[in-house]
């Protein structure tokens, strides 16, 4: 496969503003097939602005972004879940209250693009929640299936939102801070499920805590005031001494 037909996602000159305020400045990032990247920068860098370009969350300012080259840079979020990107957040968005099992029976309605059917019982639908299961079953949550999310501890609601974007069936998976408040157990088995995500699917991580980002990463992007300041292999970029600068100079 050559290294172009590979490209599963492609920014160019991708910017944002807020107000007066560039928060990223033409951005030019690819990520190709099953690519473990690793995106690095102090806090306000730019980092979860991005990856809410990348879903749509928020829309550019200018330039374009290209999902295995189809230009989704004016699409809705739920279309680009369609064309296989998902994602979870730097603060958890699950629905608290409700039980782990429904969480994933809803974010599998998403991916069926089915509407809410209100003559149709939503735990009566088997195959769902048979479906759901089987997630829960791969992340090793199933005995929480009944629980609220609520009563669930921090590291497992991280591993449902991580299962539950897995379950979208993503080409491309963008990881926000997936670390970030967990116990040094929680974070062992967050470690376990993202090294058990299959190669052909392509995952960009923002995160801080450098011990798990580079077990992880093969390449590395670093962003400092929206721009990118480097790009390479994980040991260029860390052996560069522009990655020290940024860090120790915020
Ligand atoms: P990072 O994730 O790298 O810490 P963010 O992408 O969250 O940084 O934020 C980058 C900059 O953009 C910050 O200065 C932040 O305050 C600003 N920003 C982010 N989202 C908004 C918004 N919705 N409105 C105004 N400013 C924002
Ligand atoms: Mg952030």
């Amino acid at each position: 496969m050559d290294s172009r037909t590979n490209t599963v996602m492609r920014t160019r000159a991708l910017s944002r503003r807020f107000g007066g305020f560039q928060a990223l400045d033409k951005v030019e990032l690819t990520v190709r097939q099953g690519e473990r990247r690793l995106l690095l920068g102090p806090n306000g860098a730019g980092k979860t602005t991005l990856f809410n370009l990348l879903t749509g969350d928020l829309t550019a300012t200018t330039g374009s972004i290209e999902i295995f080259g189809e230009d989704v840079t004016r699409l809705s979020t739920a279309s680009r879940v369609h064309l296989g990107v998902s994602r979870t957040y730097q603060i958890i968005t699950l629905f608290p209250q409700d039980t782990v099992l429904h969480n994933v029976m809803l974010s599998l309605t998403g991916l069926r693009r089915r509407r809410w059917n209100p003559w149709q019982s939503f735990a009566a639908d088997r195959l769902l929640q048979s479906d759901a299961v089987k997630v829960l079953d791969r992340v090793g949550l199933q005995a929480m299936a009944h629980r609220t999310v609520a009563s669930c501890s921090y590291g497992d609601q991280r591993r449902l939102e991580i299962a539950m974007a897995i379950a979208q069936k993503p080409r491309l998976l963008l990881l926000d801070e997936p670390f970030a408040g967990l116990s040094q157990e929680e974070r062992a088995q967050v470690q376990e499920l993202l090294a058990g995500i299959p190669r052909d699917i392509a995952i960009v991580l923002i995160e801080h805590d450098m011990d798990v980002a580079l077990a992880f990463a093969d390449t590395i992007t670093l962003l400092q005031h929206g721009r990118v300041v480097l790009e390479g292999t994980r040991d260029a970029v860390v052996a560069d001494p522009r990655t020290r600068e940024v860090y120790l100079g915020q």
